[in-house]
């Protein structure tokens, strides 16, 4: 669970790096690509459609530098030539992105290069590290990034949750709130899943509210009302929220308390800040 509060950004502003772990190389590069998208589209919201998203997604725009291994190692000379053209502005976008795809073959020339690098940041540039697993890199390295963990979790299967709905914008009216409390609190299985879909749900939010998309979230088809949720909502808000989640699935696990209540403490805690639907 402690990883849990790695996954997330605490600041408003892009990181100077960010690590992105996950076991899946093609899902990493993905968020890799969504992101650099979002720094530098032209309609500033990563369109897909704009010509800066297009020569991202092709691998032709030249403010977005993939540095990835040539056999089984990233050696230093990419690093080096890195270097050289760093303290450039970007040239098109209005960011440099740069992706260290498979950052776990970095030498340990190329590792220190790097270091040396993050050291003293450039501005208006942002490193991506792309990894399976934080361990693999140097922890010199890693406590200069941000992190942010992909998930390799089954999702829950949400088709046989009717008030799917109501859960993710929880009701307005005192009533409504308490009535879902008992609905979600009648076993401790439905107990359980309702607290993992809100679980999803803010790590969701969390991400969408830093320019980033859930990769494959299961709740995907809820982006639209994801937009509405982070547009009212602060990060810390947001995290607090997940983190109110996390401890009430923990309560319910080791404590004997009353389900219900428990229940209607979490929807309200949930439903502060929230506008009317
Ligand atoms: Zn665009």
């Amino acid at each position: 669970m402690d990883t849990i509060e790695n996954k997330i950004i605490k600041s408003e502003r892009v990181a100077n790096a960010t690590l992105l772990v996950g076991t899946h190389a093609e899902s990493l590069k993905q968020q890799a690509l969504l992101f650099a998208k979002k720094l530098n589209c032209l309609e500033a919201a990563g369109c897909n459609a704009c010509n800066a998203c297009k020569k991202i997604e092709k691998n032709i725009h030249p403010d977005v530098i993939w540095i990835e291994s040539q056999g089984e190692s990233i050696k230093i000379e990419p690093l080096r030539e890195l270097q050289r053209t760093l303290h450039l502005k970007p040239y098109e976008g209005r960011w440099k992105v740069v992706i260290i795809d498979g950052a776990q073959h970095l030498t340990l020339a190329a590792s220190n290069s790097l270091l040396k690098i993050l050291e003293e940041p450039p501005a208006q540039t942002t490193f991506l590290l792309l990894a399976p697993h934080a361990e693999n890199l140097l922890s010199t390295i890693t406590s200069r990034c941000q992190r942010i963990r992909l998930s390799d979790a089954p999702p829950p299967n949400l088709d046989d949750i009717e008030n799917l709905n109501s859960l993710l914008s929880l009701p307005v009216s005192l009533e409504e709130r308490f009535q879902l409390a008992i609905e979600i609190s009648k076993d401790d299985e439905t107990f359980q899943k309702t607290l993992e879909i809100w679980t999803l749900w803010y790590h969701d939010l969390l991400f969408y509210k830093q320019g980033l998309s859930p990769f494959e979230s299961p709740l995907h088809q809820k982006a639209a009302l994801a937009q509405t949720q982070i547009r009212t909502q602060s990060i810390s808000t947001l995290y607090d929220k997940l983190k109110t989640v996390l401890e009430t699935q923990k309560t319910l696990k080791h404590y004997q308390v009353n389900r219900q209540w428990l229940a209607e403490h979490v929807v309200t805690q949930l439903s502060l800040g929230t506008s009317p639907a």
